[in-house]
Formats: structure tokens, C-alpha cells, sequence
């Protein structure tokens, strides 16, 4: 059975008493003991200047540690940058790489991600690799190849065994932050279409167990319908991840 995982990005949002306020409510909240990031999992992706003391208040079998982003060098003279051995060595066990945000205001691209999505690796982590297409990509027909690349240009490059250690988040990004979800048939075609790609490349055996969320401006309220799709192992959730109950509301959902 593939694993199920809720994760929350919080993006660029509160300062760290809410952030330490906001994770111990989801702390509280959860009862089942239910994170190794790779099996069912709750996920929360604070920013980085949180994870240490959030990391002191959450219990890390409930509730997965993960950081929105890290430097594509090994450490250096890269100021302002953090590193992925910095992230494991405050608590961190996965990272979100690729997020449409970061590909579009920081000019991230696949090379700059297999650099990053290595290093995750090499440091015991798990990558959470995002990918989507733009609107008028989606317009114009092109979403499949648009997210096939971007696959193939960064996990493809990867051995089975990594390519096993990762997660893989589609968020088309005109659903990002808008309000405007993929229908569940739109999400359904393009995860399916995830999992055939991954078992022409790996094999049928591991598309079958490849954990493929979905995100864009899921919530409680269409979250259950989003689940029940037959290839969506559960949702990336930006917005809805700032309100516990909200958040909560998800997770019970999936
Ligand atoms: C995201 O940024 O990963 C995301 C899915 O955001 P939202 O849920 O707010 O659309």
C-alpha cells in the first residue's frame, strides 16, 4: 500500500512565536503516532529560521520536520545560504525542492535542483520534489511534457534506490494560492499520467509504491474528494496549512 502524507508549507509566513504556537497546536491536535516522512506522514515545512525551536516542541514520531528549501553547494562562501547538512543537523528530515515559487522568483531550474535534491540525499533527507505546469502551459496543451521534464531532468537522473528516497508534489501553478483547485479529474489524469512515466523509467513495482501529492489551494472542503482519487497519495497545502484546524481538517480527511 503506497503511503499517504499531508505537509504543510508556510512559506514566508509568521513570525516565531506563531510559528511555535501554530506547530504545538498541530502537535496537540494529532493522536496517531504517524511520521517517518516516507510512510503516512504529517509534514510541516516552517521557515528556516523556526525549525530549531519548533523541532523542540513538536514530538518527531507525530509530525515530520522539513525545510522549503537549501543550498545547492556543500558549504562555503555562499552567504545567506543553508545548507542541507546544516538543515540535518537541527532535526530536519525532508525538504521541499522545486516549488513553483522558487522556480519563478528565484530562477530555479532542474539543474540547480539535482545539485540540491543530491545533497538532500547524501544528508539522510528526503526531498519533496515539486513540479506543474503554468496556465497558459495548460492552455495550450503542453502540461504533460511540462511536468515530464521536469521529472526527467531532475529524479530520472537519479539511481532507483534514491529515486525511491523522494516524494513527489504536482501543483499546477494556477492553483497555487489562487483559490482555483485542479478538478479531481484534472489531478487524477496528471497523477496517473506521474505514475506511468515513473513505471516506464523504474519500473512497475516502484510506481506503484511512489507517493504523488497534490497541491493547489487544497482544503478541507475538497480535500476528501481530491484523496479519493486513485493515484493522489495526498496534498502539499500551502494556505490551509496556517490554521491548525484547518490544516487538521485536511489530515483527517486523507
Ligand atoms: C503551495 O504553495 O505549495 C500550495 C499548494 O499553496 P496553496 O495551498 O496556498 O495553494
Amino acid at each position: 500500500m503506497r503511503k499517504k502524507i499531508v505537509a504543510g508549507n508556510w512559506k514566508m509566513n509568521t513570525n516565531l512565536q506563531e510559528g511555535i504556537k501554530l506547530a504545538k497546536a498541530i502537535n496537540e491536535k494529532l493522536t496517531t503516532k504517524n511520521c517517518d516522512c516516507g510512510t503516512t506522514g504529517v509534514v510541516i515545512a516552517p521557515p528556516f529560521s523556526h525549525l530549531y525551536a519548533i523541532n523542540e516542541v513538536i514530538d518527531s514520531d507525530k509530525i515530520c520536520l522539513t525545510a522549503q528549501n537549501c543550498a545547492a553547494e556543500e558549504k562555503g562562501a555562499y552567504t545567506g545560504e543553508i545548507s542541507a547538512e546544516m538543515l540535518k543537523s537541527i532535526g530536519v528530515k525532508a525538504v521541499i525542492l522545486g516549488h513553483s515559487e522558487r522556480r519563478a522568483y528565484y530562477g530555479e531550474i532542474s539543474e540547480t535542483l539535482l545539485k540540491k535534491v543530491k545533497l538532500v540525499q547524501k544528508n539522510g533527507m528526503k526531498p519533496i520534489f515539486c513540479c506543474g505546469e503554468k496556465l497558459e502551459e495548460r492552455e495550450a496543451g503542453n502540461h504533460f511534457k511540462i511536468v515530464e521534464n521536469q521529472i526527467k531532468e531532475v529524479l530520472f537522473e537519479l539511481s532507483a534506490k534514491d529515486f525511491e528516497n523522494s516524494i513527489i508534489a504536482y501543483e499546477p501553478v494556477w492553483a497555487i494560492g489562487t483559490g482555483v483547485t485542479a478538478s479531481a479529474e484534472q489531478a487524477q489524469e496528471i497523477h496517473a499520467f506521474i505514475r506511468k512515466i515513473v513505471a516506464d523509467k523504474f519500473g512497475q513495482e516502484l510506481a506503484e509504491k511512489k507517493t504523488i501529492l497534490y497541491g493547489g489551494s487544497c482544503k478541507p472542503s475538497n480535500a476528501k474528494e481530491l484523496f479519493a482519487q486513485k493515484d493522489i497519495d495526498g496534498g502539499l497545502i500551502g494556505g490551509a496549512s496556517l490554521k491548525a484546524d484547518d490544516f487538521f481538517g485536511i489530515i483527517e480527511a486523507i
